[in-house]
């Protein structure tokens, strides 16, 4: 949830008149939202919608509040969206199906307005600092760029999605050259700027699908979803050219990569994939100072 952006509210109730309350109130303190006459219509609603929290009716005709919940809860790209129930049901078995469902919350009508909104509250700004923690502990606090937990937790979707698109992804395996000179003759901070500078690049260059992760000290791993391997291939030697013009204390930046790529219904794991691509990088380091012995 952006801290900037006003949160959304979807409220779905069969009585016109508490929705139109519950939107006025909510308008009101500066909320967003988005209205549902019944269950099937939520549901329908957040295919396309990421409300911020969910004020949820128990009884409507159809599908109801209990069933709505228990769906969401059910689906990736819902199950993290905060339920409030508001209902009429009072009883405790009743309030314990819902918190069974997945419900966060439960307020019984008649509502009074400033408990709804104190409550919505309390559970936004829960849902930010759960936002705020999950970046934290998927980001690598240096450059800023996804961390090597991550990688694995991604590249695993990224394998399930090109198994059922039945289409092909690229990662590459890249770590930067010459950084221990760097840290020995200038200090570890222009050490640090040298990995900035090298993470700068690639995050200049890569499409907004593609993923860059630091998977520690001077190794990166980049993953090209849906790509073939000769258009990542070019793109990575074109930032590699870019950088070794820039030089760090009159030394070329330069990096080695490798490549692997995974076609649909290949029997390998993320592991077994980021092995390859790391393998190949280092044939290409040893390469490299191979041919600098023979140059010197
Ligand atoms: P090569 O050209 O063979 O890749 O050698 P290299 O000097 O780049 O060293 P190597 O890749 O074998 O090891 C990476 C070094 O980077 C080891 C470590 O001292 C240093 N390093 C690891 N993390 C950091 C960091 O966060 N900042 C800085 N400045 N240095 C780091
Ligand atoms: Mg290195």
């Amino acid at each position: 949830m952006n801290d900037d952006k006003k949160p959304l509210i979807l409220i779905a109730d069969d009585n016109s008149l508490n929705l139109k309350i519950l939107e006025n109130m909510l308008k009101r303190k500066g909320y967003q939202t988005v209205l549902a006459e019944n269950g099937y219509q939520a549901l329908e609603l957040l295919q396309n919608q990421q409300p911020d929290i969910i004020l949820l009716d128990i009884m409507m005709p159809g599908v109801n509040g209990i069933k709505v919940c228990q769906s969401l809860k059910e689906k990736e790209s819902t199950k993290n969206i905060p339920v409030l129930f508001i209902t009429a049901l009072s009883d405790t078995k009743d309030k314990l199906k819902a918190f069974k469902a997945g419900g966060i919350d439960y307020i019984t009508k008649p509502f009074i307005q400033e408990e709804v909104l104190a409550r919505i509250n309390v559970h936004i700004e829960l849902k930010k600092a759960m936002e705020r923690l999950k970046a934290l502990s998927v980001t690598d606090e240096m450059t800023g760029v996804f961390n090597r937990r991550w990688a694995y937790e991604i590249l695993a979707k990224q394998i399930e999605i090109t198994n059922r698109e039945n289409s092909s992804l690229v990662i590459c395996y890249i770590d930067i050259d010459h950084l221990k000179i760097i840290n020995d003759n200038y200090g570890h901070a222009e050490g640090d700027k040298l990995i900035n500078t090298v993470v700068n690049a690639l995050n200049s260059v890569i499409r907004a699908s593609d993923y860059i992760f630091r998977m520690g000290g001077d190794e990166f791993l980049l993953i090209f979803p849906k790509a073939k391997l000769t258009d990542s291939d070019n793109m990575i030697k074109r930032i590699r050219e870019s950088l070794r013009d820039k030089k760090m204390k009159g030394i070329p930046i330069d990096f080695s990569f490798g490549f692997s790529e995974f076609q649909a219904k290949d029997n390998l794991l993320p592991d077994e994939l980021i092995k390859i691509a790391d393998s190949n990088m280092y044939q290409q380091k040893t390469e490299k100072k191979r041919d600098v012995v023979i140059e010197s």
